[in-house]
């Protein structure tokens, strides 16, 4: 099960889901509205909403789309019970197995399951759970989760999804018989100690700019907003059209890697709506137009996340609307 919620992670769930149709058994996404976009781009595949339906008015619309929803309440087999679909709508049962986020407990679980296969409004596909901390390999939280999940859903004989990027990558016995890759899918490591080349994953998104302008600075020039950084003799900065604006974090720290005509070289400064600097002085013939990758092959996207204080996710998620896209090989 392909996950393609928040706009494919940011790449673009259209684009994404064209690019995966056919080749995955179903996609996963948050809400009603991504699943809707789904329809419009014509994705016929099994769509899963992941966290079931928000409200009972959203329920005619899994008719109408065929979409699969998660139930993690029993408010949602309720409202389901009530609106009466007029086929059997398909859906799987969500065990909280400790992450304390969404899902039923196993009292809870058992008693809906028996109402829900002898009932004509559902079809139970199977069951689900998701790992709270799958992405440290020495984690015993998710050998316990994994006992619970087996011992709760594993007699009813249906399909069983547990693993996300992490577990899939780093806890072979949680693949069970659906995987639902996320940030794998986007080539990032899902993995604290280990990157994408190392798990074999190629990065989807390359954030690209280029330098707009090249300063020549004397000792004790003040750089950016706030003067935070101050140039330690004279040199070389480079200013980078990419700022918060454009989703670039403004918490990266002075000496995240932005690369610069395929040259590594430290961020310098508060990064700035539009703009950001770079320290030039490792690559002298820089010049405006020079290209620059803020996140992509090189650096990684984790590792701006981690100068920043923050997760791949969040900053693939987060490139703003005016960035221009462009979509190869899909
Ligand atoms: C987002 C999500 C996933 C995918 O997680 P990754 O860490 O990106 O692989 C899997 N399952 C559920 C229920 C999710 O919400």
């Amino acid at each position: 099960m392909a996950v393609v919620k928040a706009d494919a992670y940011g790449h673009g769930l259209q684009s994404v889901a064209r690019a995966l149709s056919g080749r995955v058994e179903a996609f996963g996404v948050a809400c009603l509205e991504e699943a809707l976009e789904l329809r419009e781009a014509d994705i016929a595949d099994p769509v899963v909403l992941l966290e079931g339906v928000f409200d009972a008015r959203e329920l005619p619309e899994l008719v109408r789309h065929r979409l699969q929803a998660v139930i993690h309440q029993p408010s949602q087999w309720q409202s389901l019970k009530t609106f009466r679909p007029s086929t059997a709508i398909p859906v799987w049962l969500k065990l909280d197995t400790g992450m304390h986020r969404l899902g039923l407990s196993p009292e809870q679980l058992g008693s809906l399951y028996a109402e829900m296969s002898a009932h004509p409004s559902v079809r139970v596909e199977g069951f689900m759970s998701h790992l709270a901390n799958a992405d440290d390999s020495n984690d015993q939280f998710t050998r316990y989760q994994l006992a619970d999940f087996r011992d709760h859903c594993g007699e009813f004989g249906l399909p069983l999804s547990l693993a996300n990027s992490a577990a899939i990558c780093a806890w072979p016995d949680t693949h069970l018989d659906w995987v639902r890759p996320g940030l794998m899918l986007y080539g990032a490591s899902p993995l604290a100690g280990r990157n994408a080349a190392q798990l074999g994953l190629r990065p989807v998104m390359r954030l690209v700019s280029e330098l707009m302008a090249v300063r020549q600075l004397a000792v004790g020039d003040p750089v950016g907003y706030g003067g935070s950084w101050v140039c330690p003799e004279a040199m070389p900065v480079g200013i980078v059209a990419c700022g918060y604006g454009d989703g670039y974090p403004r918490h990266a720290v002075n000496g995240t890697s932005v690369s610069v005509g395929g040259q590594r070289v430290p961020l310098v400064g508060r990064v700035s709506m539009d703009m950001l600097a770079v320290d030039l002085r490792q690559c002298p013939h820089a010049v405006p137009g020079t290209p620059v990758e803020l996140w992509g092959l090189e650096p990684e996207v984790n590792t701006v996340a981690t100068q920043a204080g923050t997760v791949g996710y969040e900053l693939l998620c987060a490139v703003s609307a005016r960035v221009p896209r462009q979509v190869h090989g899909a």
